[in-house]
């Protein structure tokens, strides 16, 4: 091979310099690599809070690869083929190297992007380091797929994880920069509007900031996980998620600052380790049924009698806050000021939207895919499934979630409502005041409003979602 022939460098969700198979690949032929990203119609369809998310990652890539003397080129195209192709004629690139994603429709855009270029001469090579275990690689003994997570976990918890890979020392610039768009081209915050001001401090973004929360985790917090990752009022997780989503860092580096952890001694570092096997078990149960996304995932579900108006008043307030119900309500609100929400929380307002309010998870699935900035197309469809009962290896539908009980439970000292929850407080918290700037003035809200009675009471809604349930002989 010609060692003047650049290499594309296809970016997507893998926005770090360390532990990258494929750039680590690409530097190591020797050959000069043009860092790329593309905003092609996949990357146009992502939603208002994902896509603002993306933008301030290519951000802080484009820095790091600055510091490093390379550049990350912008190109704009309706489909990302064209985009290749008009860079490969532009800088006699011979060569594109990418990290494979898994969604269904990534899968059918790269998988006709290889074609294409096999059949053009052009290199167009995948590699791994979304995951840890490539989905088609974990097979039950009769050679199937894992529909329950237990298993799923004894099945790899011993298999071995790849040492992370260093950064390249040098990444060889090509002699010529080809053009490139900016990010102020794309106006990738467009949809956040005022939000956006609201929630970019509570975001984290970058691969260096991942690094520091990663260490700050390991060091402070892992060793309590076991206990408080349950406690939304403490900072009891790692908060890795908006950084794995983007690939800022990758899953082996966490899986091996964790075990050296439990090696250490410390006592929630398993439990760390398991959770980042539930992310892999979603994207194996969403390699082997795509249809996990957008379906119930037990076909039985379809006949169960959904609410599907993703804008009727009792959505509408779920989606507000103002459902008067404390829990749910904090819950919402801090989805809406830091485009995350705890998982504790998560799977409360899931279960209270989808057996108190009777609504279909999907529903519940988009809200959640408009607003977080760690949005996942596999935890997020699997989380939304197991909460509703819909899923593999699902909690049963007859278990509901009783929101105050939680509250008792998970926040007996009142933390996490006192943060999110201004109305009819004498001194709300600034974080709760913080909602009432990032919401659209249309919703016409006011901390000085009262807060809202419950708009259904927690035993009406349960004895309905089970009287529909058992109606159904589920
Ligand atoms: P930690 O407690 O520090 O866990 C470590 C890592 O393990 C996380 O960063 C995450 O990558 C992974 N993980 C932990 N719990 C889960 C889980 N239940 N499923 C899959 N992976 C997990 N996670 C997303 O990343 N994106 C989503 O869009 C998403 N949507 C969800 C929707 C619902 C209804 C539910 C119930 C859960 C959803 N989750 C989603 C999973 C989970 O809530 C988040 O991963 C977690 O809250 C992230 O916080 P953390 O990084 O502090 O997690």
């Amino acid at each position: 091979m010609d060692d003047t022939k650049p290499i594309i460098l296809w970016f997507r969700r893998d926005l770090r310099l360390s532990d990258h198979a494929a750039l680590t690949a690409a530097c190591e032929t020797g050959r000069p690599v043009i860092p790329v990203f593309i905003y092609d119609g996949l990357v146009e369809t992502l939603e208002a809070a994902p896509k603002w998310r993306l933008g301030l990652g290519l951000q802080a890539l484009s820095k790091t690869l600055a510091d490093k003397g390379s550049r990350l080129i912008l190109r704009r195209e309706g489909r990302a083929l064209k985009a290749l192709r008009a860079l490969v004629a532009q800088t006699g690139a011979t060569s594109i190297y990418w990290s494979r994603l898994y969604d269904p429709e990534a899968v059918a855009r790269d998988t006709s992007i290889k074609e294409a270029f096999k059949a053009e001469g052009v290199e167009a090579r995948s590699f791994g380091g979304h995951l840890m275990f490539e989905p088609w690689t974990v097979e039950t003994k009769t050679g199937g797929f894992y529909r329950v997570y237990t298993p799923f976990w004894n099945a790899v918890k011993n298999v071995g994880v790849d040492t992370p890979r260093p950064t390249p020392r040098d990444i060889r610039p090509p002699q010529d920069w080809p053009e490139s768009d900016t990010l102020d081209d794309w106006q990738m915050g467009a949809a956040m509007n005022r939000g956006a001001e609201v929630v970019r401090p509570f975001a984290l973004v970058g691969e260096q900031s991942a690094q520091g929360r990663l260490g700050h985790f390991i060091a402070d917090v892992v060793d309590g996980y076991g206990d408080n990752r349950d406690i939304p009022g403490v900072d009891g997780t790692s908060a890795l998620s908006e950084n794995l989503s983007l690939g800022e860092i990758s899953p082996h580096q966490c899986w091996h600052a964790g075990h050296r952890a439990m090696q250490e001694g410390k006592r929630g570092a398993e439990k760390y380790l398991k959770e980042l096997v539930w992310r892999e078990f979603a994207y194996h149960l969403m390699h082997h049924t795509p249809r996990m996304l957008d379906g119930n995932w037990r076909e039985e579900w379809d006949a169960f009698p959904w609410k599907t108006d993703a804008d009727s008043a009792h959505v509408v307030a779920w989606k507000q806050g103002r459902t008067g119900i404390r829990f749910v309500d904090a819950a919402m609100r801090e989805l809406y000021v830091t485009g995350r929400m705890h998982n504790r929380a998560r799977m409360i307002v899931a279960s209270y939207l989808t057996k108190h309010l009777m609504t279909h998870w999907k529903v519940g699935q988009h809200w959640f895919e408009q607003c977080l900035i760690d949005w996942d197309p596999a935890s997020n469809a699997m989380g939304w499934q197991w909460v509703a009962g819909s899923g593999p290896d699902a909690s049963p539908y007859f278990r509901v979630f009783n929101p105050d009980t939680q509250l008792d439970k998970f926040d007996k000292h009142r933390d996490y409502v006192s943060r999110w929850i201004a109305e009819g407080r004498a001194d709300p918290h600034k974080d709760a005041l913080a909602f009432f700037d990032a919401i659209p003035r249309s919703w016409n809200l006011s901390p000085d409003d009262p807060y809202p009675d419950p708009i259904m009471t927690l035993d009406a809604g349960r004895k309905r979602a089970l009287a529909a349930y058992e109606d159904r002989g589920f």
